[in-house]
């Protein structure tokens, strides 16, 4: 199906992150033309999208998620990291069933898509049920299998990694990734057994890294060195490695993360709730190292609003370091697009908007006082705007949501069960 989004100011998020007023062509699922509509070529579009001046920008890759958790929004907050996952969220967990997964992942990602993220990676237990509601609401994502020395096996664990793999086999939109938990929750025995398995699926690593103060220094504690060289010595850096956190790294883990290309999820607001600290973001890029930035899971932030992370990441750079030049509007919005796709290993097809690339666009209403006088709209963007200005969602050229209507999913229904699930664990 042929689409022309008409009559916007687009934001590419491209190398130089051009913008231009004009049209973007989609073909089926890939945009054939971004531009001036004077310069367009003829199109015979099934269906043309006026959005009055509106931005189109490339959706938002959310790359640090615990979908399901949208069911623990609220639960036990304000606490601490350990005491919330070991007196809160794991005994609450050992209750979940695959249809909770199923529709906490449902409500999750009808949250992800209403706020214009395209793509998630996400890491949890019930793989399938989340790929299952993937399935269904049309979202792209990876979703990771899960590693940690709790409860089930190593091995139970990466039989469950292979079948989900298996599942996906012939999946377009999503594909998985091997999920160990973090540097303290897997033994070196386990990490060399899911090393293997991720070479054998020729995927990344997704991994919770020096998250807080107390888990940096206490592997420092156990072994002597820090959680990335740790994992560096493991081999895992040898592989994909996509980190997440990694509030409390050194200068010289930066050095190892800059050299073995560890792609950074940074999560500003949970680790700002969770009293973590403030990653230091800025030093990263000066590093070599590729930041993105991602909501944790709603259980810890509590929402997922891309627009409210990268406004924040941005915020807390400046304010921290005392230079307001630090991380403007351009890349805060490159960090939640294009590096999220490069994390995941994917801008060669998402990220931007390129001719060629898949169709994963976003269209926000500009016409509200928050967008007015209307010069510097990505200024606005990201500074002004928020979630509730996204009137289009669109994944691999398929409309998934417009005008505060799923195309999809019912939403009420959705709703409903997700809070029978949330009822029935939390009471
Ligand atoms: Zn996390």
């Amino acid at each position: 199906m042929n689409t022309c989004i008409s009559n916007g100011f687009i934001i590419t998020a491209d190398k130089t992150c051009s913008t231009m007023n004009g049209c973007v062509h989609v073909t089926d699922d890939i945009i054939t033309y971004v531009g001036a509509e004077k310069d367009s070529p003829a199109f015979a579009a099934y269906k043309t999208i006026d959005v009055n001046g509106g931005i189109i920008s490339p959706g938002f890759v959310n790359t640090h998620t615990h979908i399901p958790m949208n069911l623990f929004r609220g639960f036990a907050n304000d606490l601490a990291l350990m005491d919330w996952l070991e007196n809160a969220i794991w005994p609450a967990e050992e209750r979940l069933t695959g249809d909770d997964v199923y529709w906490g992942s449902m409500l999750g990602m009808a949250e992800l898509i209403a706020g214009g993220v395209t793509c998630f990676n996400d890491m949890y237990n019930f793989m399938s049920d989340t790929l299952r509601a993937a399935n269904e609401t049309g979202i792209r994502g990876v979703i990771g299998a899960t590693i940690i020395d709790f409860g089930k096996s190593i091995d139970e664990r990466l039989a469950e990694a292979d079948d989900l793999f298996a599942q996906l086999a012939d999946n377009e939109r999503v594909n998985a990734a091997i999920a160990p938990h973090s540097e303290y929750t897997v033994s070196d025995d386990s990490y060399a057994k899911l090393l293997k398995s991720a070479e054998k699926h020729n995927c990344r690593i997704h991994v919770h890294v020096s998250e807080t103060k107390g888990e940096h220094e206490g592997c420092i504690e156990r072994n002597g060195i820090t959680p990335i060289a740790r994992l560096n010595s493991l081999g895992v850096l040898d592989l994909p490695t996509m980190a997440a956190h990694c509030v409390w790294v050194s200068d010289s883990d930066m050095e190892i993360m800059a050299d073995k290309n560890v792609g950074v999820m940074s999560c500003p607001q949970s680790n700002l709730k969770i009293g973590s600290g403030i990653a230091r973001v800025s030093k990263m890029i000066d590093s070599g190292i590729t930041v993105s930035c991602a909501t944790d899971g709603a259980g810890s932030n509590n929402n997922l609003s891309m627009m409210e992370e990268m406004t924040l990441l941005a915020m807390l750079q400046k304010g921290s370091n005392y230079d307001p030049k630090l991380i403007p509007a351009k890349t805060a919005l490159q960090i939640a697009t294009i590096n999220g796709a490069k994390v995941i290993g994917q801008d060669d097809i998402i990220g931007s908007l390129e001719v060629g690339k898949q169709a994963d666009i976003i269209v926000l209403d500009t016409t509200g006082p928050r967008y007015c006088p209307s010069a510097n709209l990505l200024n606005h963007m990201v500074y002004s705007g928020n979630d509730s200005d996204v009137v289009l969602t669109m994944v691999a050229g398929e409309v998934l949501y417009e005008n505060g209507e799923f195309n999809r999913l019912d939403i009420n229904e959705v709703m409903s069960k997700a809070d029978s699930s949330a009822k029935k664990l939390l009471g």
